[in-house]
């Protein structure tokens, strides 16, 4: 007789493991952290579990890995809507993420991580850049741990970028950067693989040549990986040729910053020469693609980039720029942009977005040997899909239900580290949707009145 900390039976499970297997009607057990065993069929006779779901009818994925956004925009959705990307940045992200308090990150972390829950999200990585105050750092890791979400908080530096709009209190040089990641990776060194700290230059126009180099000599002693916003827009490109005569990512590559430690986030502009540099680097590429379409910044070259080898994951991007913690959304137009924007249907298919989103994601944030499929000894992070929802029915192909015809609707629940975060539309943090409106939006009546004064 054996006994299970977590049993979800009667589920049609896709593993998303290198064959692609799908299971009709199985099984998964869970002990502690782990996933120990799956299986077709029933469950035995005489197994017990201190918690079983009946998944009967639901699909079990595992989890989606958002590897992109910024925690405190969830309190500015739409503001400085229909901006181009400076000026937006000027109208919302930058004057809030001035003023913002750790208390306000702590809620904005609680809002993104519920939302990204509930749209089966298990793993978020956070690219934070309001390092003006180190308490804003522990405010907005708080918020994430609150919820139950496995973590990556990227602590990003800028030491310059004040021709751009970055306010002057969030400039600082990169040694000083580089201490506060030592402090946030001792003082959060017990978390495990729950939380994982990060570094990064924030964008090109906010980082001086130096900057780079002293972020990269900290990452490769120390084995920390590092996030950039990268090929955005032309402006990556444009201030690279003015200070430095060359664009962004071949200046890079003779710097040896293009490493496999590296996320590029966006890659909107890349070349088919740069592409080859980040495979040869083995540099995995965030595709923001509701992000890039609110901002207008265009079609990343996916397909190119997944021909060329390069690992490609799927984030949503801040809520100011999305405007929502929405992944199943995200991947929908993931999807159909790449089908758009080259008058080719095939150009992607359903498979392969839930691939970019679960073991791409894993191999994004280095641990594809623990996460982004449901196999024994990896981390129990998954979510049950629920297809009986009028947008869903009816369910030929669960990867295409999935993308074309789901919403957080369908997320009956979704496990973390083998414990349940949210089941049937209740988190198990306990965090109620509406308390926390109220809290936030009393919170943002006190940034309004700072920001008009
Ligand atoms: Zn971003």
């Amino acid at each position: 007789m054996e006994h299970f900390d977590l049993l979800i039976k009667n589920a049609t499970i896709c593993t998303m493991d290198s064959d692609m297997s799908v299971i009709q009607h199985g099984y998964v057990a869970v002990k502690g952290s782990d996933i120990v065993k799956i299986a077709e069929g029933q469950v035995p006779e005489g197994t017990t579990a201190s918690k079983t779901i009946d998944a009967s009818g639901q699909v079990l994925f595992p989890g989606f890995i958002d590897t992109h956004t910024h925690i405190f925009q969830s309190f500015l959705k739409g503001l400085g809507a229909d901006h181009r990307l400076i000026e937006w940045l000027n109208r919302s992200a930058l004057p809030y993420g001035a003023l913002m308090t750790p208390y306000q990150h702590r809620l904005a972390a609680q809002l993104t991580c519920m939302e990204a829950i509930r749209s089966g999200c298990t793993t978020l990585c956070e690219f934070f850049y309001t390092d003006q105050n180190p308490e804003l750092a522990d405010g907005c890791i708080a918020g994430m741990e609150d919820t139950g979400i496995r973590s990556v908080f990227i602590r990003t530096f800028q030491d310059r970028g004040e021709d751009y709009g970055m306010p002057a209190c969030m400039i600082q040089p990169a040694d000083k950067a580089m201490e506060e990641v030592s402090r946030l990776r001792e003082t959060y060194a017990d978390r495990g693989d729950m939380l994982s700290i990060w570094t990064g230059p924030d964008v090109t126009w906010s980082t001086s040549r130096e900057g780079y180099e002293t972020m990269l000599e900290y990452c490769l002693s120390e084995n920390v990986r590092y996030a950039m916003h990268i090929d955005e827009t032309e402006v990556d490109d444009d201030m690279c040729q003015r200070n430095y005569g060359q664009d962004i990512v071949p200046m890079l590559d003779e710097m040896g910053f293009l490493t496999d430690k590296m996320l590029g986030v966006h890659c909107v502009n890349l070349t088919s020469d740069e592409i080859r540099r980040f495979a040869d680097h083995g540099v995995s590429v965030s595709y923001n693609p509701v992000s890039n379409m609110y901002l207008g910044s265009g079609a990343a070259p996916i397909r190119e980039c997944l021909d060329a080898g390069v690992n490609v994951s799927v984030g949503t991007d801040g809520a100011a720029s999305n405007n929502t913690t929405d992944y199943i959304e995200s991947l929908k137009f993931a999807a159909l942009i790449q089908k758009g924007f080259t008058r080719d249907a095939a150009r992607i298919t359903a498979p392969q977005t839930i691939s970019m989103a679960t073991n791409g994601g894993a191999k994004a944030v280095g641990m594809e040997a623990r996460l982004g499929s449901i196999e024994t000894g990896k981390r129990a992070d998954m979510f049950l899909f629920e297809p009986r929802k009028l947008k869903s029915i009816p369910m030929h192909d669960p990867y295409a239900t999935a993308v074309y015809s789901s919403s957080q609707e369908n997320v009956a629940a979704t496990i973390v580290n083998g414990k349940v975060v949210y089941q049937d539309g209740r988190f198990a943090c306990g965090i109620d949707e509406h308390d926390l409106s109220n809290k936030i939006d009393a919170e943002l009546a006190k940034l309004r009145t700072q920001i008009n004064a």
